[in-house]
């Protein structure tokens, strides 16, 4: 046996063609395109690569993104006055705000994530969000779960009544993915364990999983054993590694896909699979802030 793939990069692409279309409505009604402003603190490699990737994105679908730099010794005090600054501008209202992260050690980075409006709060983190999310009747839904969800619903996977293991507890992906799955409705119903570093004997539990979700960075870590036969695996992680003649370096996820693959009924590769629809949910949040901003769209119902 050997998985099907879950190919993010193609699916992210057919959701930007819809966006194409409904940010170029948005756009023709109220006469702008919805905006994006990201603030990118300091020079490491891989954020300001993830940023660009976001910029870019934004811009083949219409949405106007702004890139906001700020010097890595910048103050905690410095990035909240920029913030609100951003959201206070009347000339070119923001309607989505996204603090790439991580931020340095010296700043407080739950009152920068704080400090954004929860109504332009694209990447969900704002407690209003995470609590609406909590509640069931989420509106900004952090992009990584959404696009794991997302992923889901569209390989035609079913999730209720399925044992959804998801390692790592993060607020960014696990936590939120959780209550993801666990929610009623379409890509929901599903029973949830969130594993993490103090788990006790991990594999006992990945091995009950229909869903195996991993979202913990450290490289290839879910090995073969790990995993029930013909079960959905789906791979978070972001890892460098080194590469025999690569000088960067080479991606890898969570997973040991070469030693996987052969046992999983699905899989997502790393590059091109949840990455690219993280991207994707962003370029949805935004349309989604524009056009609440405006009330043109009603709040999700669930
Ligand atoms: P994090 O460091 O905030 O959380 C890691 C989690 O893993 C923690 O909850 C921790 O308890 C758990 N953990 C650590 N060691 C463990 C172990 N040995 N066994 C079980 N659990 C363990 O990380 P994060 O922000 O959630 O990111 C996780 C990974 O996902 C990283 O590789 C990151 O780069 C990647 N990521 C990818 C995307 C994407 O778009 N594909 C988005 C966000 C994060």
């Amino acid at each position: 046996m050997s998985a099907s793939i879950l190919d993010g990069r193609k699916l992210a692409g057919s959701i930007e063609e819809s966006l194409r279309a409904e940010v170029a409505t948005f756009a023709g009604v109220v006469g702008r395109a919805p905006r994006l402003v990201v603030v990118l603190v300091g020079e490491m490699a891989a954020s300001a690569s993830y940023v660009k990737s976001k910029a870019d994105a934004a811009a083949r679908v219409g949405i106007d993104a702004d890139v906001v730099r700020v010097t890595a010794s910048t103050t905690t005090q410095a990035l909240v006055t920029l913030i609100h600054e951003i959201a206070s501008a009347a000339d070119r209202p923001a309607d989505g705000i996204l603090v790439q992260l991580p931020l340095p050690n010296h700043i407080d980075t739950t009152a920068v994530l704080d400090a954004v409006p929860a109504d332009r709060d694209v990447d969900g983190f704002h407690p209003e969000n995470a609590g609406l999310l909590s509640q069931g009747r989420p509106r900004f839904i952090p992009c990584t779960a959404a696009g794991v969800q997302r992923m889901l619903l569209d390989a035609g996977i079913e999730t209720a009544g399925k044992h959804a293991v998801i390692i790592g507890r993060s607020d960014i992906v696990g936590k939120p993915l959780a209550l993801l799955l666990a929610s009623r409705g379409p890509g929901g119903d599903a029973t949830v364990t969130l594993c993490h570093s103090r788990s006790a004997n991990l594999p006992a539990l990945t091995r009950q999983a229909d869903i195996l979700v991993a979202a913990v960075g450290r490289p290839q870590m879910v090995t073969a054993e790990m995993v029930k036969p013909g079960a959905v695996v789906i791979d978070v992680g972001i890892n460098r590694i080194a590469s025999e003649g690569k000088p960067g370096g080479r991606l890898v996820g969570d997973v040991d896909f070469e030693a996987v693959a052969p046992v999983a009924g699905w899989i997502s590769p790393v590059p091109g699979g949840v990455g690219p629809l993280t991207v994707a949910m962003l370029l949805s949040n935004t349309l989604l802030a524009a056009e609440l901003r405006l009330g043109s769209r009603a709040p999700r119902q669930t």
